[in-house]
């Protein structure tokens, strides 16, 4: 038989990269209660057409779709702010506003697999709705900072833009919405060339190019100074505008916050996804030429889900890249990579007929919380000692014949290298110490 093998695009977590993944996502939890978000479970499987709503073709063209076999088109999940705004349109309809709503899981898109590009991608998820106010933009974005910051992270910038300042641009020409989509997740691709050339074709004026060009120039980290050369170069395009106005509020008011964020303004920034309306964000790392986080404001996709009018702003984080982020930072500062086991213990019996005596003892030490194994291979006492000593074990435990008829055993701390006779009843806290 062939050997089998994953999925093109699927991985397979090992304990060390199983446990830094369920570490980065406790943190998230710690995040997300500090902040007030509740967490939601919602289905990896949904509507084919809730998911190709408002994704925009680069999302909608990569992926899992599939009939179930009712004959319903379906797919996995791309994302999860698509189920968090379906709650929010239907079930959670009449619920007080703001909504502060916490997700973990996979989510699946058909990418080209390379470092740090998956198909099997795991995310934590966090949707602010209910409010239009740059408050809550902000909110977000130091939300982000947290928990950058609580996974240990130690150099990553935020990059931030307004997709309301070429959006304004293309409307005000009159740019059908199909060829703004396009030209967008051309320019979230950094293919500028490629934009202007689709804008040039559509007919747009010489101004609104020329105006285009030097708008994507524009970013640095002077985060008034690129601001108000962005406001001046589109000062006759009203709703751009008004969308450096609010994108100076949001900043302002993470200024004052005083957390000291690396922040680069960039007015040529896009994404990818079709539904944001204003303030869009991405976090990056030196070492990684990939995005940690992305999100952004979507004002009208509750209500195009059929749900009352419901500004809203979210994030998802990219698990598997802060991951490999943080193995870079602990490579650079040449810290071991493998798992930092705690104290457990190797319950030995001397021989098989003790088999039942082991087991008590393992059970008594598991149940005062003690981490602890059952030595079940029938190795021989110096074998069984050599295993444990190479596995970074803490303590073996001797179940000897003679020492039990006392009620006692024998407690052997496998770093010192030394031994004692303990009292049945004493060996976890024996082992505690
Ligand atoms: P997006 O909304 O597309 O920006 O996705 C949010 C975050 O998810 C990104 O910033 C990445 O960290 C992560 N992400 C998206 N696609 C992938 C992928 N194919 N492999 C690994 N991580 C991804």
């Amino acid at each position: 038989m062939a050997e089998f093998k994953t999925v093109r695009g699927m991985r397979d977590f090992l304990p060390a990269e199983a446990k830094l993944l369920r570490n980065v996502e406790s943190k998230a939890r710690s995040v997300a209660k500090l902040y007030g978000y509740k967490e939601i479970v919602t289905p990896i499987v949904e509507s084919y057409d809730l998911l190709s709503a408002k994704a925009g073709e680069e999302v909608k063209s990569r992926m899992f779709l599939f009939k179930d076999l009712g004959g319903r088109d379906v797919a996995l999940r791309p994302e999860f702010t698509a189920s968090v705004a379906r709650l929010v349109a239907t079930t959670l309809r009449n619920e007080p506003r703001p909504f502060r709503l916490f997700s973990v899981g996979t989510i699946y898109r058909y990418d080209e697999p390379q470092r740090g590009r998956y198909r099997e991608i795991w995310q934590t998820n966090y949707e602010l709705m209910g409010s239009s106010r740059p408050e809550a933009d902000a909110e977000i974005l130091l939300l982000t900072n947290s928990f950058m910051q609580a996974v240990g992270l130690k150099k990553f910038a935020f990059k931030v833009g307004h997709i309301g300042v070429l959006k304004g641009v293309f409307a005000q020409e009159q740019l059908v919405e199909n060829v703004q989509s396009a030209v967008m997740q051309l320019m979230d691709k950094k293919q500028y060339e490629d934009a202007f050339k689709l804008l040039e074709s559509a007919g747009v004026s010489e101004k609104c190019m020329s105006t285009l060009r030097e708008l994507v120039k524009l970013k640095g980290s002077d985060v008034k100074g690129i601001i108000d050369r962005i406001a001046d170069l589109v000062k006759d395009y009203e709703k751009s505008v008004e969308s450096a106005k609010n994108l100076s509020e949001i900043l302002n008011l993470v200024v004052k916050s005083k957390c000291n964020i690396d922040l680069t303004v960039d007015a040529g920034f896009a994404r990818g996804l079709e539904y944001y309306t204003g303030a869009i964000i991405e976090v990056y790392v030196p070492d990684l030429d990939v995005a940690l986080a992305g999100g952004g404001r979507y004002d009208r996709l509750i209500e195009l889900f059929g749900g009352d009018p419901t500004p809203a702003m979210g994030i998802a984080h990219g698990v598997d890249r802060i991951m490999l982020a943080l193995q870079e930072q602990k490579r650079a500062q040449n810290l071991p990579q493998g798992l930092n086991e705690e104290k457990k213990v190797l319950v030995i019996p001397i021989n098989q007929d003790l088999s039942g005596e082991a087991l008590h003892i393992s059970q008594m030490l598991v149940n005062a919380g003690v981490p602890t194994e059952l030595e079940i291979m029938g190795r021989k006492m110096t074998k069984a000692l050599e295993d444990a000593n190479r596995r970074n074990m803490s303590y073996a435990v001797i179940i000897g014949e003679r020492e039990l008829k006392d009620g006692n055993v024998i407690v052997r701390d496998l770093v010192q290298r030394v031994q004692t006779k303990v009292k049945v009843e004493d060996v976890a806290e024996a082992v505690r110490n």
